[in-house]
């Protein structure tokens, strides 16, 4: 019974026109597990520590076997959902009307169980996944996690997009790194933007200029369990890495790398403006970003972030 009723407000809200073209709809339980069941550029990356304490297993698992497990925790919408979410996404539509996007099609909304990914909300693909207890949030926190998330969808797909949004904070494409064997061992990867060692930032501490990337990782030193997820072990830091013949390298000094605590770094901080705290990756700082120009708000600590992504969006 819930298929028809899903049907029926898709039609209503698709047959709005918008001058880009964004369609936000609702996405079957079928539709979430084939799109998280996929071995796409996320779960193909993953590092082996990374799947197990998502999943909080004591064993190793495969990457084909981690995405066909986060497929099973996709649900379908119940109707109150659906009557909730659909006003929300409606004033999304009208909010950014007049933005110039390239969306993927369809962006389709998804509910999990939050179990796969630490009750995050996350995209992947063309679709924007959900946690029961994200749907659980007052409405106008679950409507900018919603605007957080479409930013994501949007930026994987406009990689012009992406680069003009990042370099707004001071960031810009470095060669890919290969990941030095330390971090490996407990790597993290955000389904956002899986590639952390993609992009570089250029700081001058104490003088000095060299180019960081951000890298995430686990400080746990086990495999979660219980109420533990993930996210309690998670840091970022800033790794300084070295560019030549294309490749990028992790500086050592002696054999420690070279590792910043990016809080802790006011070049750092000054670069990538004060509106968030969320300064993991760059595209997590400008999806925080995109909400506030999504309601073309400007009262913000650093409105120059948002009114450089206002002109990129434009
Ligand atoms: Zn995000």
């Amino acid at each position: 019974m819930r298929r028809p009723l899903a049907a029926l407000l898709l039609l209503a809200i698709s047959t709005a026109t918008f001058a880009n073209d964004v369609v936000l709809r609702f996405g079957s339980q079928r539709e979430g597990q084939a799109i998280l069941g996929k071995l796409d550029e996320y779960a193909s990356q993953t590092s082996a520590y990374e799947r197990q304490a998502k999943l909080k297993l004591d064993r190793p698992l495969s990457a084909a076997a981690f995405s066909a497990a986060q497929g099973n925790e996709v649900q379908d919408w119940d109707k109150a959902e659906l009557q909730r979410l659909l006003p929300m996404l409606a004033r999304i539509h009208n909010d950014v009307a007049a933005f110039k996007l390239k969306p993927p099609g369809e962006i389709m909304l998804f509910k999990t169980s939050g179990r796969e990914e630490g009750n995050a909300a996350y995209t992947r693909g063309n679709g924007i996944f959900l946690s029961s207890s994200d749907v659980g949030k007052p409405d106008r926190e679950l409507e900018d996690e919603i605007r957080h998330e479409l930013f994501h969808v949007l930026s994987r797909h406009d990689r012009q997009l992406r680069e003009r949004a990042y370099a707004i904070i001071g960031y810009t494409p470095c060669p890919l790194l290969s990941v030095p064997p330390e971090i490996e061992a407990s790597r993290i990867s955000n389904p956002d933007e899986p590639r952390n060692a993609s992009y570089c930032i250029e700081l001058t501490i104490d003088g000095h200029s060299a180019r960081y990337t951000p890298m995430l990782f686990s400080t746990l030193g086990h495999i979660p369990k219980g109420k533990e997820n993930f996210f309690d072990g998670l840091v970022m830091r800033l790794l300084q890495v070295s560019t030549s013949d294309g490749r990028s390298t992790a500086v050592r000094d002696g054999k420690a790398l070279q590792l910043i605590d990016p809080e802790q770094t006011p070049a750092f901080l000054k670069k990538t403006g004060m509106n968030t705290g969320y300064l993991i990756h760059p595209e997590e700082t400008m999806a925080d970003n995109f909400v506030f120009a999504s309601h073309r708000n400007t009262s913000v600590p650093s409105p120059w972030v948002v009114e450089q992504l206002l002109k990129v969006l434009q």
